[in-house]
């Protein structure tokens, strides 16, 4: 391919699980050759950030962390690869023109960069959930008001994203989320009392980033997932099932008004959606493992249990609160899982925080400008923090 035909990309968070495996996928559809890198972010693992801006020739490279600032600077010496830290930072990689932006930095600190890509007009391949979670349909409105495409990363999100035709989306019913149960599925609240981080980040199925792994333990990973796909597909709370399905073959399914129920199904492996938003509306070619269906012989489904994993009904409130309780949900449990990572509080303390919490900001007023969210997700740490302390 010529210059002007390769495609600009800036991958936002290229160090982690996510990104790697974008990385991986981008390699594979031809690397160098195809694509072209405008900027590459991470945070503390400097000596794989810039390793990854040599090897695809990235134009801009930045760490959140702006202490690592003269690390990142000296690792890319000789280079002529440009160098940022800190916000400021992530921003100028996220508004470097690129057409299509992975979002897949971990937690709210994604939100910022994510909108300044989104304002922008860049196509969106969200893997941070978060964006959606805290700011919802103030998310949206930027993505519209910028005029690109919002494309879904999140494999459940990719899934429906997959299966749902626009001609038919008026008579959706219901979509129905699976869940594999993570590795607490069938421990009692006693058990799960008394888990570690360690214990807690060893999923099943999926190979995660260490947050989303405890959050998929807990099922507040599955949570947020339910107010994602609420302001994603833009549907009522009532109609976001989910369903534990310990497999993780099925990965979400769109019930219809004719009764009819098409799923995607797949391995465990992210690069299919990541190489779906990144080829959409094509499909790419990728060496993921085939599923071999007489070797699963079965699909094993069971209804959550909102009493062991109380995060589901906690999403499920939030979506019926709307306005800001979503950014509410988020900052809660994000100040409450880094505790429990630290070992300050126990597994089931994350969901007791998270409630208290939302039990005293639920009169906080519907977000109008980002500032409002940015503002609700910070009174709910503080609130959080105050209960851990
Ligand atoms: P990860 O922890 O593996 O990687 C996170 C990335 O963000 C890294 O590049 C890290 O350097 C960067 N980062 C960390 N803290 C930062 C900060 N304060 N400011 C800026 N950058 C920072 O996480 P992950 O598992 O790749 O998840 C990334 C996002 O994708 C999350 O929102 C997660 O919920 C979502 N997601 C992940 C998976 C998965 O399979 N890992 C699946 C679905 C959705
Ligand atoms: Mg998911």
């Amino acid at each position: 391919a010529s210059g002007e035909e390769k495609r600009r990309l800036t991958i936002l968070g290229s160090t982690g699980s996510i990104g790697t495996n974008t990385l991986d996928v981008i390699e594979r559809l031809g690397g160098r050759t195809n694509f072209e890198i405008a900027a590459l972010t991470g945070n503390g693992n400097i000596s794989l950030l810039a390793e990854q801006a040599r090897r695809l020739g990235a134009e801009f490279a930045v760490t959140a962390d702006e202490e690592r600032f003269r690390e990142l600077k000296d690792a890319l010496g000789g280079s002529g690869i440009a160098v940022a830290a800190g916000r400021s930072g992530l921003i100028e990689a996220a508004e470097r023109d690129a057409g299509w932006v992975m979002a897949a930095i971990v937690g709210n600190a994604g939100l910022a960069p994510t909108l300044a890509a989104a304002r922008r007009g860049a196509d969106i391949a969200l893997a941070n959930k978060e964006c959606l979670v805290s700011a919802g349909s103030l998310f949206l409105e930027a993505i519209r008001k910028g005029g690109g495409r919002l494309l879904p990363v999140d494999s459940e999100h990719n899934a429906i994203f997959q299966v749902l035709e626009n001609e038919q989306r008026h008579a959706v019913e219901r979509i129905i989320l699976t869940a594999s149960g993570g590795p607490f599925r069938t421990k009692s609240l006693e058990e799960m009392r008394h888990v570690t981080a360690d214990i807690a980040r060893a999923h099943p199925n999926w190979s995660m980033g260490l947050k989303i792994s405890i959050d998929s333990a807990s099922m507040f990973n599955k949570a947020l997932e339910m107010v994602e796909a609420r302001h994603l597909f833009g549907l009522r709370p009532d109609q976001i099932e989910v369903i534990v399905h310990p497999q993780s073959v099925i990965h979400s399914m769109v019930g219809y008004s004719d009764g009819s129920v098409l799923a995607q199904l797949g391995c465990p492996d992210m690069r299919t959606a990541i190489g779906y938003a990144l080829s959409y509306p094509k499909r790419c070619a990728l060496p993921i493992d085939r599923l071999d269906f007489a070797k699963l012989a079965r699909l094993d489904f069971e209804a959550p249990d909102e009493n062991r994993f109380p995060a589901i009904g906690l999403a499920r409130r939030a979506m019926e609160a709307g306005g800001v309780q979503g950014a509410v949900l988020n900052g809660s449990k994000e100040t409450a899982l880094e505790a429990f990572i630290k070992g300050r509080i126990g597994f089931l303390a994350m969901a007791e925080i998270v409630e208290k919490v939302m039990d005293a900001l639920a009169d906080l007023p519907a977000a109008v400008t980002m500032d409002d969210v940015f503002a609700a997700d910070e009174k709910a740490r503080h609130t959080a923090a105050g209960l851990i302390k």
